[in-house]
């Protein structure tokens, strides 16, 4: 494995253990997505790939710094399968129904994900 392949799979396994979740797909088929920070309470980015040169781009304060890998764009690679999932955790299933999710996708598509409860439980 390469270096660039190894810093993606250590910014997966960070995603995975700050448990940050991609809220959705801005527009689908857009390749814009709102992935939530780790850090900014409920604060999302967007991560975007350019359609041309195929950049990925985020707006956390790591990729204002230049970096060209952080755990938002890995996130939303695991999510589309372009990057192998790291270990899965082994947490007890949510009581609240989202998955593991962590939120709750409106079934009419017309509003935001809700936020599941088990994930302020999990920030206390
Ligand atoms: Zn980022
Ligand atoms: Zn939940």
């Amino acid at each position: 494995m390469d270096n660039t392949a190894v810093r993606w799979q250590r910014a997966a396994e960070r995603a995975r253990l700050a448990n940050v979740a991609v809220v959705g797909e801005v527009e689908a088929g857009r390749w814009v997505y709102l992935v939530e920070s780790a850090t900014v309470g409920t604060g999302t980015y967007a991560v975007r790939r350019h359609p041309v040169t195929r950049v990925l781009s985020c707006e956390c304060a790591a990729a204002e710094r230049g970096d060209w890998c952080c755990m938002h764009r890995a996130a939303v690679l695991v999510l589309r399968k372009e990057l192998p999932a790291p270990t899965p955790p082994a947490a007890a299933p949510c009581r609240y129904g989202c998955g593991g999710r962590g939120w709750h996708a409106d079934p009419d598509g017309r509003s935001a994900p809700e936020r599941c409860p088990c994930r302020d439980r999990l920030a206390a």
